[in-house]
């Protein structure tokens, strides 16, 4: 039997968001059903409402930065069980057989991931997002949240963490390594605290020096402004690791000049024009320019579990439903520290 859900939907590209009832499928064998408690504001959600990124299906319900709670479970469900606090991220299904899924990359999937919204299902329905107050998801991609970790600030964890945590994990972040972080918003200031925590000593190279007192709270040991060119000659060939946050086009090789030999700038801010840098600029010193994007499930609960052992947790702005519409524009100029995330209970 399907059931009901009270959403925020934007109906068409660009419009406001506004409330409405949707439908969920029926639980199947492997489902959970999750009362949803908070979804985040990802920038994410502002660019797919606005149809900037090619597939647009509208009316669209918008967010993947899930947590809520599990009210019923499929009679084959093994991991969760009613009343576990849970979260729900990028991404619903995916194939689970390739050697993608096997590995335990589903956002490799040879099939093709399916995202959880803006997206469609193995059974052609199109994916409605956590802007609701109820969802049903295969187990699978189902996350636990752990105890130290409340529900709200954890949301945001589910794309801006994992966004943060793979490239950290996978370029070596750790005791005795520089790593920078480009940009101190939404990821940004998630990435500082995973870095630090991680034990490595951490730089943020931000715009400004406007948030660089929260930077430093949050574990960052130095703090440049970029817009001042001097900061580069200072910090030629000091870090191990670039993590760059930023979706605007940068000067990629005066970034690249404060790597050390072999070491990375991973991009994870997507612009929209095409970048430009010099392939002189890695070749000198072996250095590398790779990019990254969210990770898979084991690694989503790995870093879950690292931020409640941790203490590292989004800082949030808790909004109502009706001030999804008043959010979105303060996302877009940065107003806002440092994710907004939608109490869905207020929904209704
Ligand atoms: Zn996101
Ligand atoms: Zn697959």
């Amino acid at each position: 039997m399907t059931t009901t859900a009270r959403a925020l939907q934007a109906p068409s590209a660009k419009a406001p968001l506004e409330p409405t009832t949707i439908e969920r499928r029926a639980l199947g064998e492997t489902d959970v059903a999750i009362d949803v408690k908070f979804c985040g504001i990802c920038h994410s959600d502002i660019h797919q409402v606005d149809a900037d990124w090619g597939r647009k299906i509208f009316p669209m319900v918008p967010g993947h930065e899930i947590t809520g709670v599990v009210t019923a479970v499929g009679a084959g469900v093994t991991r969760h069980a009613e009343g576990d606090r849970v979260g729900v991220g990028c991404f619903v299904d995916s194939c689970g057989e390739c050697e993608w899924c096997v590995a335990g990359e589903e956002h490799f999937c040879a099939k093709g991931v399916v995202a959880t919204y803006n997206g469609k299902g193995y059974d052609g329905e199109p994916t409605l997002g956590g802007y609701s107050t109820h969802i049903v998801v295969d187990e699978r991609f189902v996350l636990r949240i752990p105890d130290g970790l409340e529900l709200d600030v954890a949301a945001p964890l589910l794309c801006a963490g994992i966004t943060m945590y793979n490239p950290l994990k996978r370029w070596g972040a750790g005791p005795g390594k520089q790593v920078a972080i480009v940009g101190m918003g939404g990821l940004g200031h998630v990435g500082v605290q995973l870095a630090a925590a991680m034990g490595a000593e951490v730089t943020v190279l931000s715009q400004t020096l406007s948030k660089e007192a929260d930077g430093r709270k949050f574990g960052a040991s130095a703090y440049y402004a970029t817009a001042d060119g001097s900061a580069f000659k200072e910090l030629r060939g000091r870090f191990d690791l670039i993590v760059n946050t930023v979706s605007a086009n940068l000067p990629l090789d005066a970034y690249i000049s404060t790597l050390k030999p072999r070491g990375a700038l991973v991009s994870v801010g997507l612009p929209t024009e095409p970048d430009t840098f010099h392939a002189g600029s890695l070749i000198g010193r072996d250095k590398i320019l790779s990019g990254s994007n969210v990770g898979g499930l084991p690694l989503h609960q790995e870093m879950l579990d690292f931020c409640a052992e941790h203490g590292v947790a989004a800082a949030i702005e808790l909004i109502g439903a009706d001030g999804v519409n008043e959010a979105y524009p303060r996302v877009v100029s940065s107003d806002v520290r440092y994710r907004f995330v939608i109490d869905v209970g207020s929904l209704g």
